[in-house]
């Protein structure tokens, strides 16, 4: 394996993807994944740009149609007072008060009519709250109202006042109307260069909230005028009694006016997440500010940010069933070909896998069965092989310790056997008997017959012996016309007895020569273990000696060897 695959396969293992099928899945998974989440990101930053210019396309609308409003208002309040300054009886009675020597007493009849033309003017303008008249040392000359009210005007009025202008006061919270009041004044001149006092108003904002209500129709969004400070003065959801409680933090009133008309998120004092914008009033330093709330405002971003996320588990769950679907048709074969595999290395060859499919597990399927094949064809002609070697080795067996002519064992397999029976009769302590036999005349049959027909009586006699003798006795052709019978378990008498059936057995057989009928005899010599031997050789030897007797004493009989002791 490449170092690279090595490199692959060991980072597989850390993820834990050991198998065919969790690899697949995680690929699909993440190739769906990756691209769903990249357009899905880009749609939502592209929605979200364009949701975000939308909204704040239509605050800054508001704002500025409102701002503009509101700049408009304040002309006309200027221009009213200003109108009203100039008018006969605020001038003549100023001029009274302020002049060298003049009444400086308040509350006479003529002061009492500047008082009752305020309080007309008063009634006619729902934005007054209370007019004044003040001499230049700022003593109320007059006032609208039974008792005068508290006026904000800025320290300096006076000198802004001899310059002409209009004053600008500060807002301030009137305690006894429940609202936010602005006092604004105008310079009362007598002709146009004598400095006689203001006429000042306070205002109330109720118009002021009345318009901003008409711009927050519908889902448009709230709308507050703010101070540079945060102090809310009207707004277009509350009432202003209610607004002395409220306030936009002072960071993000600063923040609002220092980036007017940018869209802002913020929490808002009442911890309301809001999108919000500024535009700021052009004579005034305050500021029209537009509300929506963030989380109503992006419902149709959120909508479709759950939307797309639903989708894309939706499609991970899809694909990632197609995956696991595809990694069972490629597992379940392979998980059968390796238990097929194992079957075979453990020597079954009997084993068919069944081909599903054209797919290249198939085709490999297919050449599996085929190599399963030629194995099995292969171990069975080399068994029909192995059985043939074992049935001619034991045919050679058979031939190597078999006499050919007879059929019966050979000398060289008798002493192999006369050995190890000896070797037992030892061990166990178990009686053994050997019985040498030699055919009477034998050179002469065959010279008066020929030797084929010898070779016959041979073959003759070995039926014979086979005829007579058990399963456990062993009979061979120890030379010649010689004969070797080894019978274990067998005690001297017992041999004697087999060694005269057998000798009875051919006496009674007739073998033709020269055309008459003659009869074979045999001679034995018996030889019984440990009596008259210890030893195969000893045992053979005792044998032949018997057997040499019995050919001395006139053949035909069999003679038992004389023990050790007496042979010696
Ligand atoms: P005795 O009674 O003393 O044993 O006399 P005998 O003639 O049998 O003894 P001898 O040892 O002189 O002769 C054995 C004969 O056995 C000689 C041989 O012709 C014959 N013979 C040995 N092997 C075979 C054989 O395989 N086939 C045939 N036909 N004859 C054999
Ligand atoms: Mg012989
Ligand atoms: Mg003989």
């Amino acid at each position: 394996m490449g170092s690279r695959e090595q490199a692959i396969s060991n980072f597989l293992s850390i993820l834990r993807l050991h198998t065919i099928k969790t690899q697949i899945i995680a690929f699909a998974l993440l190739a769906t994944l990756i691209p769903s989440l990249n357009t899905g990101w880009i749609s939502y930053v592209h929605n979200r740009r364009l949701l975000d210019e939308k909204i704040n396309q239509e605050l800054r609308n508001l704002t500025s149609h409102a701002a503009w409003e509101l700049d408009l208002w304040l002309k006309e309040r200027l221009y009213e007072l200003r109108v009203f300054s100039t008018s006969y009886v605020v001038s003549e009675n100023l001029e009274r008060f302020s002049a060298p020597g003049g009444q400086r007493r308040v509350n006479t009849p003529k002061q009492r009519r500047l008082g009752d033309y305020l309080k007309s003017v008063r009634e006619r303008f729902v934005d007054y709250e209370e007019l004044v008249a003040l001499e230049p040392g700022g003593q109320v000359v007059a006032s609208s109202a039974e008792r005068a009210g508290r006026l904000s005007l800025p320290e300096d009025w006076q000198v802004t006042a001899r310059t002409g202008k209009p004053i600008l006061g500060k807002p301030l919270w009137d305690e006894a109307g429940k609202q936010w009041t602005l006092a604004i004044a105008a310079p009362v001149l007598a002709g146009h260069e004598e400095f006689l006092g203001v006429l000042a108003v306070r205002l109330n904002f109720r118009q002021v909230g009345k318009m901003l209500q008409g711009y927050a129709r519908g889902d448009a969004g709230d709308l507050f005028l703010i101070t540079e400070e945060g102090t809310v003065l009207s707004s277009s959801r509350f009432s202003p009694s209610e607004l002395f409680e409220i306030r936009l933090p002072s960071r993000i009133a600063s923040q609002l006016f220092s980036h007017e008309t940018v869209l802002e998120h913020y929490r808002n004092d009442r911890g309301v997440t809001v999108v919000g914008t500024l535009k700021g009033t052009s004579q005034i330093g305050w500021g029209v500010v537009a509300e929506l709330d963030h989380d109503k405002a992006y419902a149709q971003i959120f909508r479709l940010r759950n939307l797309t996320i639903a989708l894309i588990v939706g499609l991970l769950v899809v694909v990632g069933f197609a995956a696991y679907v595809l990694g069972l048709t490629i597992v379940r074969p392979l998980n059968r070909l390796i238990t097929a595999a194992s079957q075979v290395a453990s020597g079954n060859l009997d084993v068919n896998v069944p081909v599903l499919g054209r797919s290249e597990l198939g085709y490999m399927t297919e050449v599996f069965n085929d190599m399963v094949t030629r194995l099995r064809q292969g171990r069975e002609g080399l068994g029909a092989m192995n059985r043939t070697l074992r049935e001619r080795n034991r045919e050679l067996h058979e031939l190597s310790i078999t006499d050919s002519l007879t059929g019966l064992y050979n000398r060289k397999h008798l002493m192999e056997v006369l050995t190890k029976e000896v070797a037992r009769a030892e061990r166990y302590q178990r009686p053994l008997a050997v019985l040498m036999i030699d055919v009477d005349h034998f050179k002469l049959y065959n010279d008066t017959c020929g030797h084929l027909a010898g070779d016959e009586v041979l073959r003759n006699i070995a039926a014979i012996f086979r005829g007579c003798l058990r399963e456990s006795d062993c009979v061979g052709r120890y030379g010649g016309e010689e004969f070797l019978i080894i019978l274990p378990e067998t005690v001297a008498d017992d041999a004697r007895r087999i060694a005269d059936r057998i000798r009875s057995r051919l006496a009674e057989e007739n073998f033709p020569a020269d055309s008459k009928p003659v009869n074979i005899t045999i001679s034995g010599g018996i030889a019984i273990f440990p009596g008259n031997g210890r030893s195969p050789e000893s045992l053979l030897r005792s044998a032949d000696a018997a057997l040499y007797q019995a050919k001395n004493h006139g053949r035909n009989q069999v003679v038992s060897a004389a023990s050790e002791a007496e042979a010696a």
